[in-house]
């Protein structure tokens, strides 16, 4: 069994969630089971841990990808900076504002999270749309950070986000795919 398909099992599909004919793609019992937890995690420590790969800093997207983020920036001895929804982070912020299936949405990052060169490893649960992780890229990109590389549990290629992201010059790497 690879990695990947070891993951997958570990994924549930919630027909119908949050709305009619939506199927989530719930993570929550990749996290529950500590054996499953840590291949999860060991996946990606790995990969970063590669001296050219090995970010300054990981970014982690509100609110699944920070607790991937955070202990994945752990055990890399780096630091940890979370990109929120709008109205969450208390000191000066940068914000993007994307567009959603119905409206639009806005993240924010502290204006002193990243410093001009800093190489950065953006992570969240799912690419879907693409649309958050493209938002966090800019972001990150506006204080002059470098993003080095996009990682999500979760593509959804049917959705064409890891084909934009990719267009838009980020190397990105996913666990599993889900059509
Ligand atoms: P995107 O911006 O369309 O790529 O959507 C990705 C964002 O929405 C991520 O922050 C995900 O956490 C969340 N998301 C969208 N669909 C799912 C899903 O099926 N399972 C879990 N999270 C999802």
């Amino acid at each position: 069994l690879s990695v990947s398909q070891y993951l997958r099992q570990h994924i549930r599909t919630v027909p119908d969630w949050p709305a009619p004919g939506v199927q989530f793609r719930d993570i929550t019992p990749l996290l529950q089971d500590p054996r499953v937890f840590r291949v999860l995690i060991d996946a990606f420590v790995h990969r970063y841990m590669a001296p050219e790969l090995r970010p300054d800093v990981v970014a982690g997207l509100d609110a699944r990808g920070f607790i991937v983020g955070a202990v994945v920036a752990y055990e890399l001895n780096v630091g940890f900076v979370p990109i929120r929804k709008k109205g969450k982070l208390p000191f000066t912020t940068v914000e993007e504002t994307y567009e959603l299936e119905y409206g639009s949405a806005t993240v924010e990052l502290h204006t002193d999270a990243v410093r001009p060169g800093q190489r950065v490893l953006l992570i969240d649960d799912l690419i879907a749309t693409g649309g958050t992780m493209m938002a966090g890229k800019r972001l990150l990109e506006k204080q002059g950070a470098v993003v080095t590389e996009g990682a999500a549990i979760v593509d959804l290629p049917e959705l064409g986000g890891s084909e934009r992201l990719r267009a838009a010059g980020l190397n990105l790497f996913t666990l599993v795919d889900f059509e």
